[in-house]
């Protein structure tokens, strides 16, 4: 059995920002050299996601402003979490619900998805430093 890990970088110019990284995950399976196996791609921060869903720009949106009505960004004083000084309690609630990875099958050296299927990360709290894991196991 082979395994490759790898991990991609974003700081999102805004705080909520959702990125189709399908092209990148591809090129690692890719360079993985794996024809056959299963891909893990999954957020490394308590406050991102990796979620699969349909590139449609409309939808994304519609992401975006459902999770603003689940938990709203401000007023950051009504979570307890902010009383430790951060003002992103909203942003580990989006995440919870956005949620922390996806697992991709391998097939014949590509990620083998249902119509429409596309990797997403999601930030809900941007404009710093964030990885995402990259790993591919298999033959
Ligand atoms: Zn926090």
């Amino acid at each position: 059995m082979k395994s490759k890990t790898q991990y991609l970088y974003f700081n999102t110019k805004t705080r909520i920002a959702f990125v189709n990284i399908t092209d990148q995950v591809q090129k690692l399976i890719e360079e993985s050299k794996i024809k056959e196996g299963i891909c893990l791609v999954n957020a490394m921060h308590i406050t991102s996601s990796v979620f699969v869903n349909d590139n449609e720009s409309g939808l994304l949106k519609d992401f975006e402003k459902w999770l603003e009505r689940l938990a709203p960004h401000s007023p950051t004083n009504h979570y307890q979490h902010n009383n430790t000084g951060e003002d992103n309690a909203d942003a580990h609630l989006k995440r919870q619900v956005m949620g922390r990875e996806a697992v991709v099958a391998v097939t014949d050296g590509k990620l083998d998805f249902g119509p429409w299927e596309q990797i997403f990360y999601g930030e809900f709290d941007g404009r710093r430093n964030k990885r995402v894991l990259v790993k591919v196991i298999g033959e």
